[in-house]
Parts: C-alpha cells; structure tokens; sequence
C-alpha cells in the first residue's frame, strides 16, 4: 500500500505549486486528457473499488455502481469544458460605448478535498472533476474511516497521476489538521456541520474560501394525493439505500394524518419486497459503517415506538430498516441527523404545521415533498428554504448534472456538479479594455464645469 507521509505534506504542495506555476493546467486540452486518464482509471479498478465499498459498508455492487457512476460527471465535464473555459462576453452600457468586457474563468491555483466516508469513493472523484475540469491542482483527503476505499484510492492515484499534479494524502484528524495548517487556494469539504465549522475556522486564517458540503435533518413532506405506491417506494429507497447513510436521505417524515396508516402499510410491504423476510440476510443491505456510529443509532431506538424492524445485530453492525412512531421533537432522534435506516414518522392535520416545524429548524440539505396538488407545491417552495427540493421522488436531485448540488445555513456553503463544479474551483477574473481612438475628457482635473454632466452621467 502507498501512502504519503505526513511529515511530506509541505513538500507536495510546494511540488504542487511549483507544477501550477508551469501553466500546464491552464491549458484546456491538458485538462480534458486529466479527466479522460481520471475515467480510465476508474474503469481500470472497478472491482477493486468495488470490493473495497463491500468491505467497508457492505455496499450491494448495483449501490457501488452508483459510486462508481461518478463516470458520467466525467463525460459531463469532457463534454463542455471547451465552453466552460472560454471567455464570455459581459454587456457593456452606452456610455461605456469605447470599451468591451469579457469574464475569464482561472484556475485557483492549489485545492484541497476532503471527503466522508458514506459514499466515500463519489464524494471524493466528484469534486476532483470540477477541480480537474477549472485546471487546479489538488490534494485529496479519503475518510479514514471507510478505510478500503480510502486505500483503493491511494492506489489508483499513485499509479495514474503526478503527486505534484493530484495527490493523496491518508489518515483521519491528524492528517486533516496538518493539511489545513498549510494554505490552499480553496478547500472543499464534506463532512458533518461541527467539522464543518473547525474547516472554515482554520481557512479563515488564510482567507482560503470554503465549500462545505454538510448535513442535517432532510424532512419529506407526504400529502393525500399521491400515487400510494410510487411514493412508497421513492421514499423506502430513498430512506434504506447504503442503510440510510446518505447526505440526502430523507430523515423524518411528516405524513397527512389521512394517510398515515396507508403509508406505513406500504412501507412495510415495499421492506419486503426490497430485502425479503430478514434483510440480515439480504444481499442488498448494508452496513453500518463501525461501532461508534452503530451505537449512536442504536441508542435512537429508545426514542418512540418502533413500528416496523428495531432488530439490530453488533456483531455485523447491522440494524434493520426500522420505522419510529410516536416521537416527540425533544427526542434525540428528532433533534440530531439520524444518518441511518431509522426513520421517525410525524403526522400533520394542517401542512402549515409541518411547514412551521421545518422553519423551526437549521435549514436542510434536501427537502422532500410528495404531492400532484400545485398549489401545495407552490406553497411549500415559497414558505420553506433548503439546499435543494426534490417533488415526488427522493435522491434522484443529486444525478442532475445541470443542477447545482450543496446547502443553504447549517446545511453548507456553495455547491457543485455539472457547470457548477467547474465554476466553484474556478475565480471569474473581469477584464475591462478601452480602445485609443477616444478619450473625452470628462473626467479629468480641472473639474471646473464638468459637474453637471457628471451628475448626468451618474446620476
Ligand atoms: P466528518 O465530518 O466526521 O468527517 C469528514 C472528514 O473530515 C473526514 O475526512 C475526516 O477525517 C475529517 N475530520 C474529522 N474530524 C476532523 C477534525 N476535527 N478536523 C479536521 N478534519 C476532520 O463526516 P463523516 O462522518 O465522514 O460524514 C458524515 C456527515 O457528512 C453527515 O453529517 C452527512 O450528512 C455529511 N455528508 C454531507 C454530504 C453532502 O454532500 N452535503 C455528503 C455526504 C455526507
């Protein structure tokens, strides 16, 4: 196994910087072979990665594909780079009418990445493309605690990229504390809202900008008229993919009480048919990702009543799709993100209750609402403010190149994906040029005179 040296950490971005310096990455056609080596890569070590997400998290192969199908941000990014980079044009007003205007997209310089363990290979390869695609070079920072994936990472890198180009750097705080005592151009980070904070803390004392992709409570709205089934099912799996270990997950639900009995039937019965009888067995069911989290989520299970599942297993860290009813808000269950298959189940006579209860709180990373009624979409959209809505479908937001992924207060700062990858590793520099053949003399000394054409002018 390769892994870099902490003490060497001030020598590879020095090596880093030393290679930005060379203008290599600020060409275009470097770039787009980078993001080409990146997908060969990738493809090259796909059982490897594979295996190493089953070791980690028991991730069912058809869950790490959906890692692994970080490819299409790749072909995403090949696809419009040449117009991404170019300069744009910027509008000019007729008394500017000597001058043009163009924005040009440069690189920051020197990038650091770092990453969670719960999607732990997608988390890390996703922000790398846009800071690829903006021409930085990058250091990346794997979760040690999704420790296989970390190490494939280190491999693949070491074998298809320059360390002074993109390099790995392994290990856990000590690791992320020595890196973020150096400077960076930018750092980007996912990870929970408390770490999140130490992150832009110790940016600030370079001014280093920050994205922080972070987390919280994710609340689904489920209104009366719906598609029973559908919905059902878009939320079960929504909830119960990497055993509930996901950013966007939804993490409680707030149920029309007209509903409620029919919804939860539902769920019972889409459990089934998704994991069978025991979903211990199920090949299709995760794991929890160590002890200490399989303890915190254990300890949820005291809140409430547990409707459906409950049943947990230390020995496989495993818990099974449970179902909470009966919380109350002060319960811990409602009152720190769950990141796990428990899902709590709040019920509403009047949606401005649930709208008020989602007002009370930090601002989500996602917001989930299940309803054809317009208005009510409407209503929701206007009245409440999160990261992101998906309608009548959870998760899926996130495979949307075109929309731009991250949170809003608690749940984060800046986003990425598609474009606005590219635009978050990038600085837009405004360039302003005058011709020659003029130079009116408004607004030179002597002023004497010149006043009431400057109000004219700027008034
Ligand atoms: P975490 O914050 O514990 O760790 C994230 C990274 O920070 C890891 O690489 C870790 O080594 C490092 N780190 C941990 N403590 C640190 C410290 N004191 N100083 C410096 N670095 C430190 O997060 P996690 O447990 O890996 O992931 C779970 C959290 O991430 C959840 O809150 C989840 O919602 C959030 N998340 C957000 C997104 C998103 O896209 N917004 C995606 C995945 C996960």
């Amino acid at each position: 196994m390769i892994t870099t040296e902490l003490s060497n950490v001030g020598h590879i971005i020095q090596s880093q910087r030393d290679f930005f310096q060379t203008g290599k990455t600020k060409d275009v056609t470097f770039r787009i072979e980078q993001l080409k080596n990146l997908k060969q890569a990738i493809i090259e070590h796909e059982q490897s990665i594979v295996e190493a997400l089953q070791a980690d998290l028991h991730k069912p192969e058809v869950e790490s594909y959906l890692e692994i199908g970080v490819i299409k941000e790749i072909d995403y990014a090949i696809k419009h780079l040449q117009n991404w980079s170019k300069p744009k044009k910027a509008a000019v007003s007729w008394d500017f009418f000597s001058y043009s205007a163009r924005i040009y997209p440069e690189p920051l310089g020197v990038v650091l990445i770092i990453g969670p363990w719960n999607y732990p290979f997608n988390l890390i390869i996703s922000p790398l493309i846009g800071a690829i695609a903006a021409g930085n070079c990058a250091i990346i920072k794997p979760s040690e605690v999704a420790s296989h994936t970390s190490h494939i990472i280190t491999e693949i890198f070491a074998k298809h990229f320059d360390p002074a180009y993109i390099a790995v750097v392994e290990g856990g705080v000590e690791a992320s504390q020595k890196l973020l005592a150096e400077k960076f151009d930018h750092i980007f980070f996912t990870g929970g809202t408390a770490v999140g904070k130490i992150i832009m803390a110790a940016a600030a004392k370079y001014l280093t900008p920050v994205t922080l992709e972070l987390g919280g409570k994710s609340p689904c709205i489920v209104d009366t008229d719906i598609n029973l089934e559908h919905t059902v099912r878009r939320i079960t799996w929504g909830k119960f993919i990497n055993a509930g270990q996901t950013c966007i997950a939804p993490d409680y639900l707030l149920v029309d009480k007209k509903i409620k009995k029919d919804l939860i039937d539902g769920i019972e019965k889409c459990l089934k048919e998704f994991y069978g009888d025991n979903p211990l067995t199920s090949p299709d069911y995760a794991r929890i990702i160590s002890q200490k989290h399989f303890d915190r989520l254990v300890n949820f299970l005291k809140d409430g009543e547990v409707i459906i599942g409950g049943e947990n297993q230390p020995s496989e860290r495993y818990i099974a799709p449970t179902v909470i009813d009966n919380v109350s808000l002060e319960d811990s269950l409602m009152q720190e993100e769950i990141f796990g298959p428990i899902l709590p189940i709040i019920e509403y006579t009047d949606v401005a209750e649930a709208i008020a209860l989602i007002n009370s709180r930090p601002k989500p990373l996602a917001l989930y609402l299940f309803s054809q009624n317009k208005n009510l979409q409407k209503r929701v959209l206007q009245e409440t403010s999160s990261g992101g809505v998906c309608i009548n479908d959870t998760i899926m937001q996130v495979g949307v190149s075109s929309l731009p992924f991250g949170g809003v207060g608690d749940s984060g700062i800046g986003n990425y994906h598609g474009k606005a990858s590219f635009d978050t590793f990038s600085h837009d520099k405004s360039v302003l040029q005058n011709s020659f053949w003029l130079d009116l003399k408004w607004r030179y000394a002597p002023y004497e005179g010149k006043l009431p054409l400057i109000k004219k002018l700027l008034g």
